[in-house]
Formats: C-alpha cells, structure tokens, sequence
C-alpha cells in the first residue's frame, strides 16, 4: 500500500447557513442552474464564488517555501476561472489553510461553506481553518493534493461520487476496508465515497475519471477488480466544468 489517504469533506454545520452564505456571496448558487428557477431543496445549491473576485487565502504563519508551493499548484487553477487569488499571511482570508494538523488529514469545505461562521459564528470560528493540507518537503504528491483540496475550495465534489460513474462498488468491503484502514464510519464513507443522491436541480457534467477529484479506488472497494489510480493534473473535465462555474465577464 503506498500513502494514500482519502481527503475528508467537512460537512456544513447546517444546511440553512450553509445556503445564506451561498447566496449571501453570489445569488446564482440558489438558483436552478438549468431553468433558473429558485431551488426547493436548499441542501442542492451550488456554492461558488462570486466571479471575478479575489479571494483571499490566509496561510496563518507558514514559511515562504510552504506558502510558495501551495501558490504555484493552486494557481494552475486560475487559466479556468474568472477568480484571483491573493496569499496572505495570518489567520482573516476567505479561505485559510492549516498546514501540517495533528490529525493529519486533507481537506476542504466546499466553495462558500468556508464562509459559513460569517453567519452567527464567533471571531474565533470565523479564523478557524478551511483547508487542511500535509506538506513535506520534496513530495511530488502535495502538489496533487493542493490540486484536489482547491478543486473543493472552488465548489467543486467529488468525481467518483457522480451518480452516473458506474463504478461497480462493493459497498460492503468499502465500508469494512475504511473502518479498518482509517477508522472511518459508514457515514464518513457515505459522505466522501460512494455516489451521491441525484439531484434533479443540478445539471451534471459527464462522469470523469481522470478528474483530480477523483479518489484512488482501491480494488478491495469493488467487484471485479475494477480500480482507478489518482489523477495529478487537472483534467479537460475539469476545465470545462470551471469554465462553466467562473466565465469571464
Ligand atoms: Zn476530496
């Protein structure tokens, strides 16, 4: 086994702050992305930036080289969006990064979640880290990671999770396999791996393997042997959706 480590996705406190801070951002993320039409299920909005904004993303006190590297993979996102990123040092930005946790985990709230304690929440909790990332020197992976973890900071979910992937998953093994390997409960599982509910307000783009949103699928969590090793580059799946998500004015 090599060092593969799913990323965790921090669930949303609650699903109506959640939807204030989308539409407090940006109005479109309430809307059906298909017929305009106002959502009824609030859990189904989008959570993207306002486009054309800089967001702001604290690194708290990380070192020059950590601070660099974490710039130079995230921003290959930027050809994609209408979005500019400004790095700051300290612990006030609209997305702020914890390197190194104790817990050792990669993560990221989805989009606008990041601004949730904005809403009622204390100083504290509106300083508390978005993302989490584990940054060694010289690993060829973190930059993959960064990819990934901005991918979510961007809104994006997660590609095997697509309702139409047709991964054929042994969900019994996947549940087994992660409590073993990484403590994970069933609704860890559900929340990060396995297909997530259609929803008939989102307008899908096609499943894509080579995202890098796209786990590793080990072979234990399948029939047939299927599997799928992780992609490190952002794929033209990828582009298309941030095209879609950020156009240009
Ligand atoms: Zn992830």
């Amino acid at each position: 086994m090599n060092s593969f480590k799913p990323c965790q996705i921090p669930q949303p406190k609650n699903d109506a702050d959640s939807y204030i801070a989308a539409i407090n951002e940006r109005p479109l993320n309430a809307l059906n992305s298909q017929s305009n039409r106002p959502k009824r299920n609030i859990g189904a909005h989008t959570k993207y930036w306002a486009t054309g904004r800089t967001l702001k993303i604290a690194m708290y006190d990380a070192s020059d080289e950590v601070i660099e590297e974490v710039k130079a993979a995230a921003s290959e996102w930027l050809p994609y969006v209408n979005l500019k990123f400004d790095f700051v040092t300290g612990d006030t930005g609209d997305i702020r990064i914890h390197i190194n946790p104790p817990n050792g985990v990669n993560s990221s709230e989805i989009g606008t979640d990041a601004l949730i304690d904005d809403i009622g929440g204390t100083d504290a909790e509106r300083r508390a880290p978005s993302m989490f990332l584990n940054w060694k020197s010289g690993s060829q992976r973190f930059r993959y990671v960064v990819l990934h973890e901005f991918g979510h900071a961007l809104g994006a979910m997660h590609a095997h999770q697509h309702p139409d992937s047709e991964i054929p998953w042994n969900v019994q093994n996947t549940y087994k396999h992660c409590a073993k390997k990484y403590g994970w409960n069933k609704a860890d599982v559900d929340t990060n791996i396995l297909p997530l509910p259609r929803s008939h307000q989102h307008a899908y783009e096609p499943y894509d393997g080579d995202s890098v949103m796209h786990y590793e699928i080990p072979r234990e969590w399948t029939f047939g042997n299927w599997g799928q090793s992780e992609s490190w580059a952002i794929s033209n799946g990828d582009i298309i959706m941030m095209r879609k998500a950020y156009p240009k004015d």
